[in-house]
């Protein structure tokens, strides 16, 4: 039994999302398959993540008849990548929803402590009428998301969904206890952390992985 409130949380277990992160997970795949991969992942949780947006009815002209269809009725997107490692995971979003604004958080964790520094914060300016989805593939120790949650809730914003790729129980417990609204999608919960904050199995330094640095 986990100490924490599933209900806000959301494995995104289907077969292709497992069978991609098993590739993702592999110390031999290559920078550009990671990239690739991490879209890809993006897009199933933006999927889900955006499951109960509110639909309104709306008449559309086939080229038969006149006939009720349905549109997502005004929901406005900001997708809010935790810098680096986070913006691998943009694009995926955008695919899905071309008009979102994109705010970035810039987070460095202390090789020392693990304990996240903030270095930049830029939001659009309507930010607090946004549904955000906050995007980091590696949810450790929770520390940069949190800060990224309490910077958005200080923004006035109402609507919270992280989406996150790998996570461990250390991290989802401390997002969840740290804000009783917010929801978190993840395609896996790991065994746990090491002393290093990596997350066991894990991928190893997602952002690393995207961008070739190491
Ligand atoms: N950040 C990463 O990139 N990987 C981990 O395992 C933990 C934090």
């Amino acid at each position: 039994m986990a100490d924490y409130d599933e209900s806000r949380l959301t494995v995104v277990d289907h077969p292709l999302v497992q069978h991609k992160l098993s590739i993702l997970r592999d110390k031999n795949t290559g920078t550009k398959q990671f990239r690739e991969l991490v879209t890809e992942l993006a897009i199933f949780e933006g999927y889900e993540a955006m499951r109960d947006f509110p639909l309104e009815d709306v008449r559309v002209e086939t080229p038969l008849e006149v006939t009720t269809c349905k549109r997502i009725a005004g929901k406005k997107v900001a997708i809010i990548p935790i810098l680096r490692a986070g913006l691998g995971m943009v694009d995926g979003i955008l695919t899905l929803v071309p008009s979102a604004r994109v705010g970035h958080v810039g987070m460095y964790r202390d090789p020392e402590t693990h304990v996240p520094h903030q270095y930049y914060c830029k939001f659009p300016p309507d930010i607090e009428n946004r549904t955000c989805l906050v995007v980091d593939p590696m949810l450790a120790t929770g520390g940069s998301l949190t800060a990224a949650i309490q910077f958005l809730r200080e923004a006035g914003v109402k609507d919270i969904r992280c989406l996150t790729i790998v996570s461990c129980p250390e991290g989802v417990k401390a997002v969840l206890d740290y804000d009783k609204d917010v929801r978190l999608y993840t395609c896996s919960v790991d065994r746990c952390l090491n002393e290093d904050a990596y997350i066991l199995p894990g991928l190893g330094d997602a952002g690393d992985r995207i961008y070739g640095t190491k």
